[in-house]
């Protein structure tokens, strides 16, 4: 195995540079073509990638390919083939062709298709995409050539994140660069890429741990548990020095990332104990969600490596801080300009302050939009619960550019710039360094950050996938509408200040520079008139109202129909997530839970008798019992009312399914949980049948 990182680096991608060494120079080049402009690629040159591809891959030990898709869950999805081929003569070649390369034919029937399955037949294809690189993934199956697919039905709807991915792509870059050649005809550039760098947070606890706990099994988050004497109240986990445990997984996982072209480059202890964060450097969307997944899969398959367990769950345990994905997004050219650098007096820079205006626009018209692209059920239980942004949608700009803002509203241009302040402590051995423009601000959902907005709203679990569509889709028709309106002005400068002006004025609701934890901000919101979804079931329905429709229609994102399955997708998920939730409840609480109470009920009975009649005082005994059989019956209640309203929760209808789930279902689950976490406190540890917080937390 390569030693160096830089050789080590995407040793398992098949990138440009074994490209180049493995295809013929036509080849390499028709192929390059199509990847950087998006020409239509010629069955010739897909069978001579898939004869590289081939040769590439076994060198490196490959003996199965796979399609590699993201079908409408959280996961992707695989299934192997070899490139095995018998010559007739007993004997077999490693064989693989330019079609077996382009289109693979997967049963499309058992995975989501939100009732587009009863319109068309099983039959799904996954298609190569061609701007993703594949890679090697090596594990105790093997090494697998995995090819970055989109996946269709036979009748061609879209089945997976990818497609509407790369549509959102396109429309953002034809879309940009009518707005950048209002301002320079002459640009050589070609396209513009939306690029993502998403920060990625996660748990990790004993292996051990994890597998005496059927909550964390079946449903990635604890379902029980009383608070451990200590938290994250003292502040010393966030930024704290890394375990020894923990830093070799962290080497680990680095070094498998490398190796997959991912280029994790920040690592670090977050708020909670038992919390870090993970963060490549930014990519292309549609890579940088290929690589989210991939990083995903490799914490989980590093973490068992190291007698670990990787918690991706929004919220594994109640009381402490659950985690998250900052997905930081923004625009560039091909010629290297990023769109969202103000610069040094983005005042003056008049295409900066219009790209700002029409992403101002965008995320005040679609903010029901961006709120549902980061909702997913784990989600709920951070958006609005003072340790994630609210689930109000707002744009945080800072105190400089805010400034900026201000007097374009209020006067039609900005004096002020931004000021590359000093920061000087006042110690001679210290240097003196410039501050930053903007502040940070950890409660705003949408937060410029410097040359880019960092989307603080997404869930941890999630794929990033629909969070950049939205984005993507909502800002190229913002800027499309600012091109129709501008281009061919006679007084360009002039028609372009006043756009931006008007533009701000009429999105300036959505700014909000304050704390977005507090109550006044949610008061202040609902003046405002900006929308409050409060869980995902509600934020569903903004996938499919008229304006959605229209939005995701014209740019050729999604049609009604896909969009009307993705909704239908949403809630059933959203179902059957809290379904297993509730059965494990029930499971965990009629199997383990309440029969250890009993069992410690007895003892202690028995202990009544004996210390009386050893003529001792056993008041302290009956006075826990007591206590302990109240909330025993309260929790038998609470069990009995969980299996009654779970075996009605089937409605007949998704939504009026997923309602129940969030309305009915979820108030049981926590009219259960909340005197079981009391008996947690009050009976011998020697009988509580599985490992507390404590020892999840802190003892990884
Ligand atoms: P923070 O200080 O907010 O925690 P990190 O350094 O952890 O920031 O992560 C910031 C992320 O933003 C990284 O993935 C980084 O590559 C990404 N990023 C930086 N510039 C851009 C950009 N222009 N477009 C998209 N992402 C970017
Ligand atoms: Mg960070």
């Amino acid at each position: 195995m390569a030693q160096n990182i830089p050789e080590l680096y995407g040793s398992l991608v098949f990138n440009d540079k074994v490209m180049r060494s493995k295809l013929p120079k036509d080849m390499y080049k028709a192929l390059k073509k199509t990847i950087e402009s998006g020409t239509h690629l010629e069955l010739d040159v897909a069978n001579s990638v898939a004869v590289a591809m081939k040769e590439w891959a076994t060198e490196n030990g490959a003996t199965h390919y796979t399609h590699w898709f993201q079908p409408m869950t959280n996961v992707t999805a695989e299934k192997h083939d070899s490139f095995i081929s018998p010559t007739g003569d007993g004997q077999v070649i490693m064989d693989f062709s330019g079609k077996e390369l382009v289109k693979g034919e997967p049963d499309a029937s058992s995975f989501p298709s939100g009732g587009l399955r009863a319109t068309c037949a099983a039959r799904g294809y996954t298609v190569w995409d061609v701007t993703s690189p594949a890679f090697i993934r090596e594990g105790a199956i093997g090494a697998v050539l995995c090819i970055p697919t989109v996946f269709c039905s036979y009748t061609g709807e879209t089945l997976d994140k990818k497609a509407p991915l790369l549509r959102s792509m396109e429309a953002v870059s034809k879309e940009a660069m009518r707005i950048v050649k209002l301002f320079d005809p002459e640009t050589e550039a070609t396209k513009v890429t939306a690029s993502v760098g998403p920060e990625q947070e996660y748990f990790l606890i004993s292996k051990d741990s994890f597998d005496a706990r059927k909550d964390l099994k079946f449903t990635g988050r604890t379902l029980f548990g009383a608070p451990a004497p200590k938290g994250q109240e003292l502040e010393d986990q966030y930024f704290g020095a890394i375990k020894e445990n923990v830093g070799s997984f962290m080497k680990d996982l680095n070094r498998e990332l490398w190796k997959l072209g991912i280029t994790a480059t920040t690592q670090h202890n977050e708020v909670a104990p038992g919390q870090h964060e993970m963060a490549p450097i930014y990519m292309a969307a549609n890579i940088a969600v290929d690589n989210n997944l991939l990083a995903m899969e490799t914490l989980n398959k590093v973490a068992e490596r190291h007698g670990l367990e990787c918690l991706l769950h929004e919220k594994p345990f109640a009381g402490v801080n659950g985690s998250g994905k900052h997905n930081n997004w923004s625009l560039s050219t091909n010629t290297g300009i990023n769109l969202l650098d103000p610069g040094k007096t983005p005042n003056k820079n008049r295409q900066f302050l219009l790209v700002l205006a029409c992403i101002m626009k965008a995320v005040d018209r679609h903010s029901d939009l961006l709120r549902q692209s980061a909702s997913d059920v784990g989600n709920d239980h951070r958006l609005g619960a003072n340790e994630a942004p609210p689930a109000i949608i707002s744009i945080y700009l800072g105190d400089q550019l805010g400034d900026v803002v201000n007097q374009i509203i209020e006067k039609g241009s900005a004096e002020s710039c931004i000021k590359g302040e000093e920061l000087n402590l006042g110690i001679s051995t210290v240097p003196v360094v410039t501050k930053d423009a903007t502040d940070r601000n950890r409660t705003s959902p949408f937060a410029f950050t410097g040359n880019k907005f960092e989307f603080r709203m997404v869930g941890s679990m999630d794929s990033i996938a629909m969070p950049n569509i939205t984005l993507n889709a909502i800002v190229a028709e913002a800027f499309d509408e600012a091109a129709n309106e501008l281009e061919g002005s006679a007084d360009f400068e002039k028609a372009c200040d006043e756009y931006i002006a008007k533009t701000m004025r009429e999105h300036q609701r959505i700014v909000f520079n304050g704390n977005g934890y507090s109550d006044e901000w949610v008061e202040e919101a609902a003046k405002r008139g900006l929308p409050n979804l409060k869980s995902m079931v509600d934020a569903t329905e903004a996938l499919v109202s008229d304006k959605s429709i229209a939005l995701f229609s014209k740019y050729g994102i999604m049609d009604k129909v896909e969009l009307e399955s993705r909704a239908e997708i949403l809630y059933d998920t959203y179902a059957k997530v809290i379904n297993i939730e509730a059965l494990t409840m029930i499971d965990m609480a009629s199997k383990d839970i309440l029969p250890s109470v009993m069992k410690y009920t007895t003892e202690l009975a028995a202990s009544i008798n004996e210390v009386v009649s050893a003529g001792a005082d056993a008041s302290v005994q009956k006075e826990t019992l007591d206590e302990i059989t109240v909330y025993l019956k309260e929790a038998k209640t609470a069990l009995t009312t969980l299996k009654a309203d779970q075996a009605e929760a089937e409605k007949g209808c998704v939504k009026c399914t997923a309602e129940f789930y969030r309305d009915v279902i979820k108030a049981d689950m926590a009219a259960l949980r909340t005197p079981v976490d009391i008996l947690e406190t009050l009976v011998d540890s020697e009988y509580w049948p599985m490992p507390t917080y404590g020892e999840l937390l802190f003892e990884a």
